[in-house]
């Protein structure tokens, strides 16, 4: 199936019309290895062209706009992404190589996104503080100024809602950089933007590569924050350009997320969060949950039910909507398949399968059960952003609290057991952004304020707390006598 684009990929958004650049990237198809179209490839002139439209779009008719006014433009966009959901949700899954169904559920996050920040946009207030006799003081929550967004592969639509809709609610002008691997539901982005009569330069869309668009961006002395969602290496180097220019950087990273399973859980409950936990999005997700520690008493039950469960799955092309898709690029099924070398001193308890007749340029992994783990393996150490978990024994809650919050990460971790003082005990020792007791990841979850601690990054997104993260706080103290 082609992709039902209904715009010119090749074209980027800045100051509110849609430009060429003189050279362009190919977009590969994960499921089957070939070129479905080009983008644009966006670099410093285009960069510095977008920040200024955005300065201007502050100074102009965006900036001002008031709360409301911005949050009834976000309610419209959120409508029109509905409007578009099924071609938003081919292209995703071409461009992404992800499942039509777990396409269609970003897009209806994304819509989600955007009612739930277009209901918001007029509901952040700041507070007025017991002063000094004859004075009045009080908060104001004011937008940054120009906002950049450097996005991520393996969930364009569902970061692109919960950053840059977020950034718009409280009045920034957006700047965003999306992967150079899977642009085009970026670019959907901005057309629906105009549709729904943003003004010019309030949303600025530039694809390119991150060693040219991404750092120009990220080190542009008119941008006045940064918010960054991909792999630590790439976080650090943003942090250092935000410090160059003393501006404040969310850091949204990976993780080695934890389900820690007791010898009291409800397993059957567990089961399909336990699994589903790791291979969604074919285990490219930051909060995938790629360790499994599980009581001893109860390690052979579930490490078997697991593995029944696994050689159930089927990876196959995107529009198949198997279980799971293809990786992203032949690159990371590399790093994938290394990874699954290194599990030749533990067990592999189950393998699913890759479809009969995929096509031979695909990026397939088998999804991949590993047992006999513990917490110092590399497996279980380092982020393996692929279809594998592994399944790791533990004696008592000391020991799982030690294993769990042994890694360098610090993203997502759920506890199953149904005695009620161990989960809220071990939510609060947990090192973890968010914790969930007997489910994991709730339903999507846009309303729940998301981030890491350690490795995992800093800074908070979704829910209402991402519009303090994309606002500045003033304080005013007026003397009245
Ligand atoms: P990546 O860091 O390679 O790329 C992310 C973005 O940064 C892309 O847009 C890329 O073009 C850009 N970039 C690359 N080099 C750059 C540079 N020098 N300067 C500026 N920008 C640059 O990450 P990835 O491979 O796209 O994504 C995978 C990683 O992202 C995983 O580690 C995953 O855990 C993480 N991730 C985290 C979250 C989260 O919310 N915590 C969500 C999704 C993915």
């Amino acid at each position: 199936m082609s992709l039902p684009l209904w715009f010119d990929p090749e074209e980027i958004l800045i100051g509110g019309a849609w430009h060429k650049t003189q050279v362009c990237l190919p977009v590969e198809c994960p499921s089957d290895g070939r070129e479905m179209a080009q983008i644009a490839r966006g670099g410093k002139p285009e960069i510095d062209a977008a920040v200024e439209a955005a300065q201007a779009a502050l100074a102009g008719e965006w900036g001002q706009l008031s709360a409301a006014e911005r949050g009834r433009l976000l309610l419209k966009m959120s409508g029109l992404v509905l409007a578009h959901a099924e071609d938003l949700a081919v292209i995703e899954a071409l461009d992404v190589g992800k499942p039509l169904t777990q396409a269609r559920a970003d897009v209806a996050a994304l819509a989600r996104y955007l009612e739930f920040y277009g209901g918001a946009a007029d509901k952040v207030m700041g507070e007025t503080i017991p002063y000094l006799n004859g004075y009045t003081a009080y908060t104001l929550r004011e937008p940054h100024g120009v906002t950049a967004h450097i996005v991520p592969w393996n969930y364009p639509m569902q970061i692109i809602g919960r950053s840059v809709a977020a950034a718009l609610a409280m009045g920034n002008a957006a700047v965003v950089k999306p992967a150079e691997e899977a642009s085009l539901t970026a670019l959907a982005f901005g057309r629906i933007a105009q549709e729904a009569g943003m003004p010019a330069g309030a949303l600025n869309i530039v694809p390119g590569l991150g060693e040219e668009a991404g750092a120009a961006l990220s080190a542009h002395p008119g941008i006045q924050h940064i918010s960054f969602t991909g792999s630590v290496a790439v976080g650090q180097h943003i942090q250092a350009a935000a410090a160059a220019n003393a501006v404040p950087v969310t850091l949204e990273l990976g993780g080695k997320s934890p389900q820690l399973v007791f010898t009291d859980a409800d397993l059957d409950r567990a089961l399909p969060f336990l699994v589903n936990a790791g291979i969604q999005n074919a285990g490219q997700t930051c909060s995938a949950s790629s360790r499994i520690l599980v009581q001893r008493s109860r390690y052979d039950e579930v490490l078997e039910k697991m593995a029944a469960r696994y050689r159930g799955l089927t990876a196959g092309p995107a529009l198949g909507d198997h279980d799971l898709g293809p990786l992203i690029s032949g690159r990371q099924k590399e790093i994938v398949e290394g990874y699954l070398a290194l599990a030749s001193d533990l067990t592999i308890a189950a393998q699913g399968r890759i479809a009969e007749d995929v096509p031979a340029g695909g990026h397939y992994v088998a999804p991949t059960l590993i047992g006999g783990g513990h917490g110092a393996h590399r497996l279980a150490q380092e982020e393996i952003f692929g279809p594998a978990q592994i399944v790791i024994p533990f004696e008592d809650e000391e020991e799982a609290v030690a294993i769990a919050n042994g890694t360098e990460y610090g993203l997502v971790a759920s506890v199953w057991s149904e005695n009620g003082g161990r989960t809220m005990r071990l939510a609060r020792r947990l090192r973890a952004g968010q914790v969930f007791l007997n489910n994991y990841g709730a339903g999507g979850g846009v309303e729940l304020p998301f981030g890491g601690i350690g490795k995992s990054g800093h800074g908070r997104e979704k829910g209402f707390e991402a519009l303090y993260g994309f606002s500045t706080l003033k304080t005013v103290a007026a003397w009245h006598g």
